[in-house]
């Protein structure tokens, strides 16, 4: 507005052709200074918002005031009038008040404008920012999305092979990659080998030391990182034609062995091994390494590394089932071959049976017949000792017979009907006169409930008591020995399960045989080896008195167990006597009557019996030889 010269113009001697100059001059300032108000209401009306219309109102305002003050001017050039001087004075005047007006209103208003400009500017950065942040979005949506298909191409498999194969050719393809390979390290860990490529497999297997600052630097970068592409690493690709160098990157594969995967507190002792990817670009000079492909490649390294790991586990797992496989070959072949070491000691046994009883039987026999010719003292004793020695041989056999027989399941009881109290009563006169020799108090107690006749194995309980009675006899040096026979009560069933042993049901009883001597008694710790088959006499027990093999109670407590039952010892300790117990299934007998007849049948066995000792001998004699060893 410097131009606006508003002062009342004086009469001077004027040049001609300057007034006219002057005069077009006003007229074209008069000119524009009144379309520029019509410009300013043409865009107050055409813009939608606008804060300070009236500012523009009274800005219009003052430029018309200058032109109209310009428009009067050209009258002045001439000779005028006084109202052409009054109406510029007052045209001068509303310019003045008008223009100070605005100036003092733009002082006013420029604070909340600049606030208004700073305020589009903040709004201008934002924008940008958004801008920004969208684009990396975006980039974000589709790097994961090519992770997860190569995530999913790459774990489609379980083997290693294909794992980094599919690796390199998809990266290949996502990235556009002109080479991508591996350099898996080698066995013994000193170098680095090319293991997979891309194109170039006719480098496939060549090596760099692991040692190389270049491979320690990829090593210790969880990143990918740009390298030289004249370095060992990156030479992998056929020579280019014209050179333009490629940009390449590495990044490390960690390599998680099984251990990885154990207990914490496990030491870890296999040092951290790595493989190298390599990636380089097309050579053509234009495309360089972009951030989101960078973080795309180090996804994919951690990828491919649980793909390996999990390939890893399997194979591991393959190996241990193969083991396992062989193992139960080797097993299965162990088995047979017991099963055939089985088959051959019970062949044997069955030959011992038949072929050792035959001379033993008549061994015993003759000896038996030569004691009852006359002999010398010395003969006598002689063939009283070849005597003792064939029982203690047949008892042998006899007990190695049933023991195997009890071990591979093919003895079974011979249940039938038989007379309780005379199994018991003919016990107690096999015991008495060896008893009575060594001046031992014998007494049997039969329970008023125990029944008179039962059904059940009677050889093989007989062979159960006299073993545990003859024991009682062999063990005690003086004193007395006590058999008792009861039923047996809920109470004392010790150990076992009263819904296992009920009192009696189902026509069945338990009956109780208790056997108690004042003998040497047994020593706490020895008491759970006396049910082993040779135990104590291979412990060399200070107990064992050597003439036995230590099978009497491991066949008692099988031929127990047979009937159902449970056979215990116990003992205060060394010389505070002994008592054995044990408890058997039988059943009761509904027709006592038939008991007759199956004793007759015994009473006929034993007469007819004295030729036939061992082999179908009488019941009772079947057990003379154990107990004449045994005392
Ligand atoms: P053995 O054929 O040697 O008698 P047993 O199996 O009958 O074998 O007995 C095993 C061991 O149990 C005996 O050697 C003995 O040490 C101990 N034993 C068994 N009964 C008694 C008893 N009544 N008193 C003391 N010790 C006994």
């Amino acid at each position: 507005m410097e131009s606006c010269d508003c002062i009342v113009e004086t009469q001077w001697p004027a040049d001609e052709l300057l007034v006219k100059y002057q005069y077009i001059s006003d007229f074209l300032i008069a000119f524009a200074y009144f379309s520029i108000p019509l410009e300013l209401i043409y865009f107050v009306q055409k813009s939608a918002f606008f804060p300070y219309r009236w500012v523009l109102m009274q800005f219009g305002a003052f430029i018309v005031l200058c032109g109209a003050t310009h428009l009067i001017n050209l009258w002045t050039f001439s000779m005028h009038s006084k109202t052409v001087a009054v109406v510029m004075t007052v045209a001068k005047m509303s310019t003045a008040v008008v223009s100070c007006a605005t100036a003092l209103m733009l002082v006013h208003i420029i604070p909340d404008l600049l606030s208004v400009k700073t305020r589009e500017l903040f709004l201008k950065n934002k924008a940008e920012e958004l801008d920004r942040e969208m684009g990396l979005i975006i980039k974000q949506e589709e790097t994961g999305r090519h992770v997860r298909m190569l995530t999913h191409e790459i774990r489609s498999t379980l083997d290693r092979h294909t794992i980094l194969k599919t690796t390199l050719v998809e990266l290949g393809r996502t990235l556009d990659l002109e080479e991508c390979a591996l350099w898996m390290p080698s066995q013994r860990g000193l170098n680095l080998k090319l293991s997979h490529t891309l194109n170039n497999l006719m480098l496939v297997g060549s090596t760099v030391p692991i040692n190389l600052p270049i491979v320690n630097e990829v090593f210790n970068n969880a990143e990918a990182i740009p390298i030289p592409h004249t370095c060992p690493l990156a030479r992998i690709r056929p020579p280019a034609g014209r050179y333009v160098p490629p940009e390449v990157v590495a990044v490390r594969v960690p390599l998680l062995h099984l251990s990885n995967f154990l207990i914490n507190d496990w030491p870890d002792l296999s040092a951290k091994s790595y493989a190298v990817m390599v990636l380089i670009l097309p050579m053509d000079g234009v495309r360089k390494w972009r951030e989101h492909e960078l973080e795309l490649v180090e996804v994919v390294a951690d990828q491919v590394a649980v793909a390996l790991s999990h390939a890893a586990i399997l194979e591991e797992s393959m190996h241990a089932r193969d083991q396992l496989m062989e193992q139960n070959v080797a097993l299965d072949r162990a088995r047979q071959e017991a099963e055939m070491a089985i088959r051959a000691r019970n062949d044997f046994l069955a030959v011992m049976n038949h072929e050792m009883r035959t001379p033993m039987h008549a061994i015993i026999a003759l000896s038996s017949l030569l004691l009852e010719t006359e002999l010398t003292p010395e003969q006598r004793v002689m063939i009283e000792t070849v005597l003792k020695s064939s029982n203690l041989l047949a008892t042998l056999i006899n007990d190695v017979l049933d023991l195997s027989r009890l071990e591979d399941g093919s003895l079974e009881l011979d249940s039938r009907m038989f007379n309780l109290h005379g199994v018991f009563r003919e016990v107690i006169n096999l015991i008495k006169p060896v008893a009575a020799v060594k001046k031992l108090s014998m007494t049997l107690f039969l329970g008023p409930d125990v029944p008179v006749y039962a059904v059940g194995d009677e050889k093989r309980l007989m062979q159960a008591i006299l073993n545990v009675a003859g024991n009682a006899v062999k063990f005690t040096k003086e004193g007395s020995i006590l058999v008792v026979a009861s039923i047996a009560k809920q109470e004392s069933l010790r150990d076992l399960q009263p819904p296992e042993y009920p009192v009696s049901s189902d026509g069945h009883f338990y009956l109780r045989v208790q056997v108690k001597d004042s003998g040497c008694g047994i020593v706490s710790q020895d008491i759970p080896h006396l049910f082993t088959k040779f135990a104590h006499s291979q412990s060399g027990s200070s107990r064992s008195n050597g003439s036995g093999a230590g099978l009497g109670l491991a066949i008692c407590k099988r031929f127990v167990n047979l009937m159902e039952g449970h056979i215990w010892i116990e003992s205060e300790g060394a010389d505070k006597g002994s008592t054995v117990t044990f408890v058997v299934k039988l059943g009761f007998c509904n027709n006592p009557n038939e008991s007759t007849v199956q004793q007759v049948m015994v009473s006929g066995r034993a007469h007819q019996g004295s030729a036939d000792l061992i082999g179908h001998k009488p019941l009772v004699k079947d057990f003379v030889p154990r107990y004449q060893r045994s005392v």
